[in-house]
């Protein structure tokens, strides 16, 4: 089965792991703060904490914000589960912002609105969390300018997009945003097995994020309550998890983030092929801004929304190319339609451009180890699929 993301792992790479086996250290020890230090530099952002995954980090990053019971939180409900349940780890009340169909990222239009109106009847969020769907980042500028406005945090859900650039810099440089999240699960751009990262422009914020992924626990004397006892003395001055990034992650995240650029660009040359190929076939693409660079971590398409029954037509697919060896998958189930949101109070037309995408959408296969001879078998399997349904 060729499979819609996989990881790429160097002889280097299993090297730099090996190594850290060696060491003294096994948990965070030196190569996490190396791989802080690498992350820094290619985002540009004056701080980095590192985790053990993205839902760590997107959880420590609302908890540092201030986000609890009482408050609102606001994600896209074109994500992984893990965006919202940020907010519900933190206690908070959580809703969705419906996307735009194109770029099928959350809407800033819609955003607008929803604030407008949420202004008048005074349930205004406390945080704001843009997904940058497939590793296209979200309209940034237009988000950042409405948390002036309205005086809402902004983290951006980056999980898919380290390596993209907005607006002539990386994303993850935390200028539009308080804070950004990257996720190195082995599908995504670059991996430690497991692990994520919270990227800040704002020191307080960093120190906080540091005491959160260790318990809550801090060791530095001019942070305690009173003088230490002695050498030994810790203090517990909030309440902590245990979220830390181990050595052996950190020190294959150091060594994958070597080859980033190259990752990006391998599947910008796989994208280029699949564009081409498809321009004449009834398919819709997530469109791309020329002026920014995704770091195409998905590449999504969609059956035609002007197609009747589009659900049992994308099953069929679905099972064809499966059934030639690919392995598509679907991005993603509305979160808001999950059984456990449904509990909450989410119904069917909270979201339906979310809804609608959901109804068409298959991502194909797209990662740096996928061949030109594989990329083929998946275009020509895709073809032969729509001509089978009588859709070309
Ligand atoms: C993968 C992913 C996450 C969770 O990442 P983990 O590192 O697996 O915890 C969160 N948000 C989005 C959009 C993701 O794709």
């Amino acid at each position: 089965m060729i499979p819609y993301g996989r990881q790429s792992i160097s002889d280097k790479d299993v090297a730099a792991v090996v190594d850290v086996l060696r060491s003294d250290f096994l948990t965070q020890g030196p190569a996490v703060p190396r791989f802080e230090q690498a992350l820094r530099a290619a985002c540009k952002a004056p701080h980095a904490i590192a985790v053990n995954s993205a839902t760590s980090a997107l959880h420590i990053a609302c908890l540092a914000l201030g986000l609890g019971p009482g408050k609102r939180f606001w994600t896209s409900p074109n994500s992984f589960v893990a965006s919202a349940n940020a907010g519900r780890l933190c206690g908070a009340d959580v809703d969705f912002v419906d996307i735009d169909p194109d770029t099928l990222n959350m809407s800033t239009t819609q955003l607008s609105d929803r604030l407008e109106q949420a202004r008048r009847d005074d349930t205004l969020p406390h945080i704001v969390m843009p997904v940058h769907f497939g590793g296209q980042s979200c309209d940034m500028r237009s988000i950042h300018a409405l948390s002036d406005e309205y005086g809402f945090r902004v983290i951006e859900d980056a999980s898919h997009a380290i390596g993209a650039i907005y607006d002539g810099a990386r994303v993850g440089d935390c200028r539009y945003s308080d804070a950004c999240v990257f996720s190195f699960h082995p599908v995504k751009i670059i991996t430690t097995g497991e692990g994520g990262a919270v990227t800040t422009r704002d020191p307080a914020l960093a120190n906080r994020l540091g005491m959160l992924r260790s318990h809550g626990v801090i060791r530095d004397a001019g942070q305690m309550t009173h003088d230490s006892d002695g050498p030994w003395y810790y203090q517990q001055i909030d309440l902590g998890l245990n979220y830390r990034m181990t050595d052996l992650q950190a020190a294959l995240g150091t060594s994958q983030i070597a080859r980033l650029d190259r990752f990006v660009k391998e599947r910008h040359d796989l994208a280029a092929r699949y564009d081409e190929a498809f321009g004449q076939l009834p398919l819709r693409r997530q469109r791309r801004d020329a002026a920014n660079r995704s770091a195409l971590h998905l590449y999504p398409v969609q059956l035609d929304p002007a197609l009747p029954d589009r659900a049992s037509l994308r099953l069929r697919l679905f099972d064809m190319l499966r059934k030639d060896g690919i392995g598509v998958n679907v991005h993603y189930i509305p979160i808001h339609t999950q059984p456990y949101y449904r509990a909450l109070g989410f119904n069917d037309g909270h979201c339906p451009e979310a809804e609608s995408y959901y109804q068409g959408a298959l991502s194909l296969p797209l990662h740096p180890q996928l061949t030109r001879t594989e990329q083929s078998h998946v275009i020509l399997s895709l073809r032969n699929g729509l001509r089978t349904l009588g859709l070309s």
